[in-house]
């Protein structure tokens, strides 16, 4: 009898040790960071975290393609739209989390996926070409004044940061408007839109723009030195503005992550998305990427305090932004935007 309840002793204590516990976590970022931070999360509660990494699009093709074979458990991507894309897919499943519900404010969630980090898109400007006062009061929408010829640098159409922009105007302003607007707008392009985020601010920064629309982790990305000593530099000779000041506020997009619908890993899933959550793992989120984190009162470096202190768009659902981003898409198209 001894023996036999050794043997299912030691039988079931083997058993249960030999069930490692993973989640694969398909994700669009590729931070070193993030490496570090969910070896955390590992040595907390022992499930191991395999990651895989690659373009949004790329990934949701890929768990799409692979169906309820997929051992994907968790997409983590940047940009509401492509949060809403997959959400379309019916690619998540409802995490059902009272908890993260009351957490997160309610523009950055639904019921499929959550907010992890904020990014604004803003104005850059170089002070030394234009002043202050001349700004102070710029919005999206008098983005398309004469007075703006030839002056803004952006990237292109079919870069999915502007496309949650222009859906953003949709929602407040209406196509027809936004269509009207945006044939302005294009013709103020200082060059055929080309190149990511930061070569917007380092055309600011030669003088060759006298505005880039960016989002602020670019900026903040290129004050921290990782992205060199020359885009440092420039980055020092350009100041941010925050659009929509008397308004609504900046427009505002998210990082954020869901559950997949096929994961056999839920309730670990569940638990890593409220880890992403805690206060510490926000402060490393955002001190690594330069984003903001999605919950207030998270103590930040000063390069991110350099691009906060600002009113932010808090009124718009940013699922909107996914809703319309076709609609914006095309408008932007119409309107010559490349
Ligand atoms: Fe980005």
């Amino acid at each position: 009898m001894i023996r036999l309840l050794l043997f299912l002793f030691l039988f079931f204590s083997s058993f249960s040790y030999s069930i490692s516990e993973e989640l694969n976590l398909f994700t669009s970022r590729h931070y070193e960071s993030d490496l570090k931070l969910f070896e955390k999360f590992s040595k907390k509660t022992g499930i191991k975290i395999n990651v895989i990494t690659g373009k949004s699009k790329v990934l949701e093709k890929r768990i799409l393609e692979e169906g309820k074979k997929s051992k994907a458990d968790i997409l983590l991507v940047a940009d509401a739209g492509a949060l809403y894309s997959a959400q379309k897919k019916n690619l998540f499943t409802k995490h059902n989390s009272s908890y993260l519900n009351s957490l997160i404010p309610k523009p950055f969630r639904n019921e499929y996926w959550v907010g992890i980090t904020k990014r604004a898109r803003i104005l850059f400007y170089n002070p030394s070409i234009t002043k202050k006062s001349e700004i102070e009061n710029i919005s999206y929408e008098n983005l398309s004044d004469d007075k703006w010829k030839n002056s803004i640098a952006i990237r292109q159409a079919n870069n999915i940061y502007n496309q949650s922009l222009v859906a953003s105007l949709i929602e407040y302003h209406g196509e027809e408007i936004v269509e009207k607007w945006l044939k302005k707008f294009v013709k103020n392009f200082v060059r055929p839109p080309q190149g990511n985020d930061r070569a917007q601010i380092l055309l600011v920064a030669s003088g060759e723009a006298k505005l880039a629309v960016a989002n602020t982790y670019y900026y903040a990305l290129m004050l921290s030195g990782m992205k060199g000593k020359e885009q440092q530099k420039a980055a020092m000779n350009v100041k941010p503005i925050f659009p929509n000041q008397k308004g609504r506020g900046a427009h505002i997009n998210i990082s954020g992550a869901g559950i997949l619908n096929f994961s056999q890993n839920k309730k670990n899933a569940l638990k890593f998305i409220k880890f992403l959550l805690q206060a510490e793992s926000q402060a490393n989120i955002s001190n690594n990427s330069f984003e903001f984190p999605i919950l207030e009162n998270i103590r930040t470096n000063d390069l991110i305090k350099k691009i906060s202190g600002f009113k932010g768009d808090k009124k718009i659902d940013v699922v909107v932004y996914g809703k319309r981003q076709a609609q914006a898409f095309k408008l932007m198209k119409k309107a010559g935007w490349n």
